[in-house]
C-alpha cells in the first residue's frame, strides 16, 4: 500500500513538472532546447498539424552524445567508441542512430537511452516501472494503434491523451495518433517497458466480461448435453473467444502452463509463470463443460468422453509467434480440468555458458560431456530446467563429424543437423524409438526422459557399446538417480558401469531487477542462512514488487546445479548397494558442491530469497531424511522429516501432463543482471 502510494505521488510529481515546464516554454516555441517543452499535437487543422510535425522534426536540438555526456550516461571513451562504430558500420539507410549503436555496444540500457532522449527532445521521461496506464487513455488510443506504433497511453488530461513513445521522430505515428485522439502529449519511454505494458494493459482477459455475459445469455435457456455442433464452426461463439483470449493472454504473460480448473462455484484459470502459479481470471462454473469441450475440439480429442483422461495437442499463433500447445484433461469432482502446456517455438536456445553453472561444476561437466562414450543424466522434478540443460549440452557436442540423434516427447526445439524423433505424435514408445535409433549408427543419443526399465536398459547398453547418451530422470537429486534405476530393476553393476555423471538441478526465481531493495530478514531467515553457509549476506535484498514483475518481486529464473561424477569410489558404492545417504556423503567428501549450498549463495548475492530457496530446493535435513531409499521410487517426492514445509512442486507423475519442464531457456540469462528494459525484453 505504502509503496503504491509513493508510486502514485511520484507520478503526480512528474506530471506537475511537466505542466509547469510546458507553460514556461510554450510561448517561445521551444527556442531554448534545454527547457522541457512538451509536444502537444492537435489535429483540428491538418495543415497546422503537418507544419507542427515538421517543426518538431527539424527543430534544432543538442546532440544526443552531448546530452549523454552531460547527464553522465556515458563517458567520453564510450562515446568515441560508439561514434567510430557508427561511422564504420553504415546501414542501408545511411548512418545508424547513435542511440541504437550505444545500445548495441551495451554502453547504455534502454531506460538510460530513453532518459537521454527525453532530455534531448525536451519532453518528460515517463517512469514506466511504476506507471499505471489509465483505462480511458488505453481505450482512446486502442490496442491496434498502440501496438502498431509502440506507444503506451498513460492518462487523459482535459482533451489531451498523454502517451509514452519509444521513437520520438516517428512522424507517421505522431500524425496517426493525433488524428485518432485529436490532441496528444508525448513522453519518452523505454521500448522494452512500453512493450511489456502493452501486453499487460491490453490484457485480453480484462475485456472478457461481455463474452461471459453473452455466454450466460445464450446458455440460460437450456441445461442440455453439449454436442459437437456447439463448438464446431462458430468462431464468434463466446466460449471460442474466451478460450482464444485465455491462450493469448497466457502467451503474453510468459506462462509455461495454463490451468482451467472447474470448482463448485466458479472456474478458475491460472497461469504458471516462472514456476509459480497465479490466478488469471475467474469464470462462471456453468462455462466449465463448454471450455473443456472447446479445448478438446481444438486438440481433436473425444469431446463426449469426460471421465477418461485424454492427451492431445494443437498449434496456434499469438502475435505472429507460433506456439505449440499440449493439452491434457482429467476428470475432477466438479468437471474436467484442462491443462495447457505452452511451447514457444521461437524461444532461443541457451548455451552451456549461459546456464549459470559455476566454474567448479562446468569444468568437470565439460569433461564428461566431451567424452566419446558414457551416459550423462539430468535429474530434478518437473520444471527444474532439465530440458534446457540437455539442449545446451547438445549444442555443445553437436558437430558435423558426429551423428547426433534425439528421441523426445515432445520435440521442444528443432536443431540444425540433428535428427529428432518425436514419440508422442507417432504413438511410438521410447524403448522402440531407441532401438530404431541404435540401428542407424549414432554417435550421440539424447533420450528425452527415461521412465521405464526397458528404456533404461537399452540406454545403458548403448552407453557401454561406444555411444554417448544424454537423458533426464525424475529424481530429487543427483545421487537419487542411482536408486531410481535400481528400483526400476536395473542391476547395480550395470548402473555403475554405464553412468559417467549425474547433474541435479532446480530453477529459482530471480529477484526482479527493477525493484530489488534491502530489507530486514526474519530471525528464521537469518538462522537458515547461517546454518547453510555459515555467514550472512552483507546486504539482504529482495524484490519489493513493481509493475515489471506484476508485484511478485520476482522476474525470470536462475539455475542451481550439483554434479556427481561417477568415479571409482562412487562406482564401488553403487555396486555395494549403498544408501542414498552413504553415496551423498562420499560424493560431498569427493568435492561435490550441493545445489542447496549454491542456492543459499545466491541468497548471499541478493539474486533470490530464502523463501524461494525453500519453495524450490530441497533444503536442510536432506541427507538425514534420505536414508530411506524407498522414498525415491516412482518419482514420489521425498520430503525431509521435520524440515521446514518445503513445496517441491511435487514431482508430479507424468500423467498429470500439467507441465513437464516449463523450462524457458530465456529465463536463464546467465546471471549478468542488466537492469532495465533491454533485459526485461530479453526474457519476455
Ligand atoms: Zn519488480
Amino acid at each position: 500500500m505504502i509503496a503504491s502510494a509513493i508510486e502514485r505521488s511520484r507520478e503526480h510529481e512528474t506530471l506537475a513538472v511537466f505542466r509547469k515546464t510546458k507553460s514556461e516554454s510554450e510561448p517561445d516555441g521551444g527556442g531554448s532546447s534545454r527547457r522541457r517543452r512538451s509536444i502537444d499535437f492537435d489535429s483540428s487543422d491538418a495543415a497546422v498539424l503537418a507544419s507542427e510535425i515538421d517543426v518538431w522534426v527539424t527543430h534544432n536540438r543538442p546532440k544526443l552524445g552531448e546530452v549523454m555526456l552531460e547527464i553522465g550516461a556515458v563517458d567520453p571513451d564510450d562515446l568515441i567508441e560508439a561514434l567510430q562504430h557508427q561511422k564504420a558500420n553504415p546501414t542501408a539507410e545511411g548512418m545508424a542512430r547513435l542511440g541504437e549503436v550505444l545500445l548495441q555496444l551495451g554502453k547504455v540500457d534502454e531506460r538510460e537511452l530513453a532518459a537521454a532522449l527525453a532530455q534531448q527532445f525536451g519532453i518528460p521521461f515517463a517512469d514506466l516501472q511504476t506507471a499505471r496506464p489509465e483505462v480511458e487513455a488505453l481505450e482512446r488510443v486502442g490496442e491496434e494503434l498502440a501496438r502498431k506504433y509502440k506507444v503506451i497511453p498513460l492518462r487523459i488530461e482535459g482533451d489531451r491523451v498523454f502517451m509514452a513513445i519509444a521513437d520520438p521522430l516517428d512522424t507517421q505515428a505522431i500524425a496517426d495518433l493525433t488524428h485518432e485522439c485529436r490532441r496528444i502529449g508525448l513522453m519518452m519511454g523505454a521500448k522494452g517497458d512500453i512493450e511489456r505494458l502493452l501486453d499487460e494493459s491490453y490484457n485480453v482477459l480484462m475485456q472478457a466480461e461481455g463474452l461471459i455475459q453473452a455466454f450466460e445469455l445464450s446458455d440460460a435457456d437450456a441445461v442440455r448435453p453439449v454436442t459437437d455442433d456447439d463448438f464446431a464452426a462458430d468462431d464468434n461463439a463466446p466460449v471460442v473467444q474466451v478460450v482464444n483470449r485465455i491462450i493469448t493472454q497466457g502467451v503474453r504473460s510468459r506462462a509455461s502452463d495454463i490451468h482451467i480448473e472447474p470448482g463448485e462455484k466458479l472456474v478458475r484459470v491460472r497461469f504458471r509463470v516462472d514456476g509459480a502459479m497465479s490466478e488469471a481470471i475467474q469464470l462462471p462454473s456453468r462455462m466449465a463443460a463448454a471450455l473443456a469441450s472447446r479445448v478438446k475440439v481444438m486438440s481433436e480429442l473425444n469431446i463426449v468422453e469426460r471421465r477418461r483422461a485424454q492427451d492431445g495437442q494443437f498449434a496456434v499463433a499469438v502475435d505472429g509467434r507460433p506456439v505449440d500447445i499440449r493439452v491434457s484433461t482429467a476428470a475432477t469432482v466438479h468437471g474436467e480440468k484442462v491443462v495447457l502446456r505452452l511451447l514457444d517455438k521461437t524461444k532461443s536456445l541457451i548455451s552451456l555458458k549461459d546456464l549459470g553453472m559455476p566454474p567448479t561444476i562446468e569444468a568437470p561437466y565439460m569433461k564428461i560431456v566431451k567424452a566419446p562414450l558414457g551416459m550423462l543424466l539430468c535429474t530434478g522434478p518437473t520444471g527444474s530446467g532439465k530440458t534446457t540443460t540437455l539442449y545446451a549440452t547438445l549444442t555443445e557436442i553437436n558437430d558435423p563429424t558426429r551423428n547426433v540423434v534425439t528421441i523426445e516427447d515432445p520435440v521442444e526445439y528443432q536443431f540444425d543437423g540433428i535428427s529428432q524423433m518425436p514419440v508422442s505424435t507417432t504413438g511410438m514408445r521410447f524403448a522402440d524409438g531407441l532401438r530404431a535409433i541404435l540401428r542407424q549408427d549414432p554417435d550421440v543419443i539424447l533420450v528425452g526422459e527415461i521412465r521405464d526399465e526397458e528404456t533404461a536398459r537399452i540406454a545403458m547398453q548403448a552407453s557401454l557399446t561406444g555411444h554417448f547418451v544424454l537423458s533426464s530422470l525424475h529424481a530429487v537429486d543427483s545421487v537419487a538417480a542411482v536408486h531410481r534405476f535400481t528400483d526400476m530393476g536395473i542391476e547395480p553393476f550395470l548402473v555403475a558401469s554405464a553412468m559417467s555423471g549425474v547433474v541435479g538441478q532446480r530453477l529459482l526465481r530471480r529477484n526482479c531487477v527493477s525493484c530489488t531493495k534491502p530489507f530486514t530478514p526474519t530471525p528464521a531467515e537469518v538462522s537458515m542462512v547461517a546454518e547453510a553457509v555459515g555467514h550472512q549476506p552483507t546486504k539482504w535484498l529482495r524484490g519489493a514488487g513493481c509493475s515489471v514483475c506484476q508485484n511478485t518481486g520476482y522476474r525470470g529464473r536462475v539455475g542451481v546445479y550439483e554434479l556427481l561424477p561417477v568415479t571409482d569410489p562412487i562406482r564401488e558404492l553403487i555396486v555395494a548397494r549403498a544408501t542414498h545417504h552413504e553415496l551423498r556423503k562420499v560424493a560431498i567428501q569427493e568435492g561435490m558442491r550441493t545445489m542447496q549450498e549454491q542456492a543459499f549463495e545466491l541468497v548471499l548475492d541478493g539474486v533470490t530469497t530464502v523463501d524461494d530457496v525453500l519453495r524450490s530446493v530441497y533444503a536442510p535435513g536432506v541427507d538425514r531424511a534420505a536414508e530411506e531409499p524407498r522414498e525415491l521410487t516412482a518419482g514420489a517426492a521425498a520430503l525431509p522429516e521435520g524440515g521446514p514445509a518445503l513445496e517441491m512442486g511435487g514431482i508430479p507423475e507424468e500423467s498429470d501432463g500439467s507441465s513437464d519442464e516449463p523450462d524457458d531457456p530465456r529465463d536463464l540469462s546467465g546471471g549478468k543482471s542488466a537492469p532495465g528494459a533491454a533485459r526485461a525484453e530479453a526474457i519476455t
